[in-house]
């Protein structure tokens, strides 16, 4: 097998994450992914409403005027998610994404939902000798850009293990169909049919969702009745959409103790990935990670939880399986970061450990961290053997302002300030300091009580 590249930044260093993602965009050559004057989808996570975790838009930004300056025509992207948070129709998404602060004011180009206004606007996408899937569906205006650079958030995630680069183009990627197809729902045997219903633990009108929960079903399978038992559930018309949740939330239609379908997830996701890479063209995909602000849980919940991990720095590769594998070798090698979820009493096999694996060791169900990366192996998607490449901070001048501003900030408040200058005003100073270096240190003395 070949041994790829990737480029990578540790995390210390006075440069931000901003100029290491377009410092590694250049060094990894990812401008050879487009031409000039093509069409450039950027894929983010926009994060969901409430979460904190996801990238700044300011990295993301940096990265649109890298695309600009090689020439090409950027659009930032986010698909709907295959579950109605804030994120679930096109225009919760564009709400949710402004709100998160991604907007054309603070991208420098246009966000778009690439798979439209209900997550329905896709291309089919084939797939040969897939490991679940004989297709995938790709997000319509991913599709129909000429290339795609993949802006990946590294940190845990509650069904795929860990999230990066293959769970951003194999899920992210995907039109709401494409997204329910590599969740397995539809899986003719551990997908919906291999549920379980429990009618009785409906409450009926009691329940806060009773309305919208009886209404929401595009197929009619799930209906809702005053009298007991309330739900009705026709899993022989049920898609799989996931657009009610299967009622996770209450327990009435729930997934079976041991779960093959969460189990498999992980490595579904590498099929659709294969399907859309090669739907692009492995030369037009280029993949940026950032593995900083490492969550154990993906930036698709509302909330963010402590990091567990110290900032592994950022890593660009054309090969998406490398990538994610040196993140994931980086994941191991360092100790957690204390208090945080793999230090958890209930966990086994000490992941907080440096050399344990924290992601397949903090999962509720067993499933490894590695499953993604292997079943993408398997297809033939990349390579796991890389080299690690240490870049190096470009010219200093570039960095640090406005690239758009030819002269130092001083150029322009030089006339300001010759006719209204500012005062030289010693008088509005005390004579004495009336505060000794002593006080200003330590601790004051105050007392703390704590409740609750
Ligand atoms: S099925 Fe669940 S969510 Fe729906 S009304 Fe009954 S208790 Fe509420
Ligand atoms: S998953 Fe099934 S029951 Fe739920 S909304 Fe979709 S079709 Fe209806």
């Amino acid at each position: 097998m070949s041994v790829s590249k990737v480029y990578h930044f540790g995390p210390r260093g006075r440069i931000s994450d901003v100029i290491k993602g377009q410092r590694l965009f250049e060094v990894a050559g990812l401008n050879e992914c487009f031409d000039k004057g093509d069409s450039v989808a950027i894929k983010i996570h926009c994060g969901e409403w409430d979460n904190t975790g996801y990238l700044r838009p300011s990295i993301v930004a940096g990265i649109v005027e890298t695309v600009k300056e090689y020439g090409g025509d950027p659009f930032v992207c986010d698909t709907t998610t295959c579950y109605l948070r804030s994120r679930g129709t096109g225009r919760d998404e564009l709400l949710t994404a402004a709100r998160n602060g991604f907007t054309p004011q603070t991208l420098g180009c246009s966000f778009v939902v690439a798979d439209g206004p209900y997550g329905l606007n896709e291309v089919k996408a084939p797939l040969e000798n897939g490991n679940f899937l004989k297709h995938a569906y790709l997000a319509e205006a991913i599709a129909n850009a000429d290339s795609l650079i993949v802006l990946s958030h590294f940190k845990g995630h509650g069904e795929g293990v860990y999230g990066a680069a293959l769970k951003n183009v194999g899920i992210g990627c995907s039109s709401k169909q494409g997204k329910s197809n590599v969740h397995l729902f539809q899986h003719p045997i551990f997908g919906v049919p291999a549920y379980e219903f429990h009618p009785e633990k409906c409450v009926g009108e009691e329940c806060p969702i009773y309305k919208r929960c009886g209404e929401n079903c595009p197929t009619g399978s799930f209906t809702l009745s005053t009298e007991k038992p309330y739900p009705r559930w026709d899993r022989s018309t049920c898609i799989g959409c996931y657009e009610c949740g299967l009622r996770g939330a209450c327990e009435v239609v729930v997934q079976p103790e041991a779960d093959t379908r969460r189990r498999y997830f992980p490595a579904a996701i590498s099929d659709a990935a294969k399907a859309y890479v090669d739907y692009m063209g492995r030369d037009r995909v280029g993949f940026i990670n950032y593995a900083i602000d490492i969550t154990p849980t993906c930036d698709c919940v509302p909330y963010s939880d402590m990091h567990i991990l110290p900032n592994l720095g950022v890593f660009a590769s054309k090969d998406i399986i490398a990538i994610d594998m040196a993140c994931l070798d980086a994941s191991v090698q360092m100790q957690a970061v204390p208090g945080s979820r793999p230090y958890d009493e209930e966990l086994e096999g000490e992941p907080w450990k440096a050399g344990n694996e924290k992601f397949t060791n903090i999962m509720r169900i067993p499933v490894s961290q590695w499953s993604s990366v292997n079943a993408a192996l398997k297809l033939g998607l990349g390579s796991a053997d890389y080299e690690l490449i240490e870049a190096t901070p470009g010219p200093r001048e570039r960095y640090g302002q406005p690239k758009y501003r030819e002269h130092h900030p001083s150029y322009f408040t030089r006339k300001p300030f010759s006719v209204n200058k500012p005062r030289f005003e010693p008088e509005c100073y005390l004579e004495d300091i009336k505060v000794t270096l002593e006080e200003l240190s330590g601790r004051p003395n105050a007392k703390v009580t704590r409740s609750g």
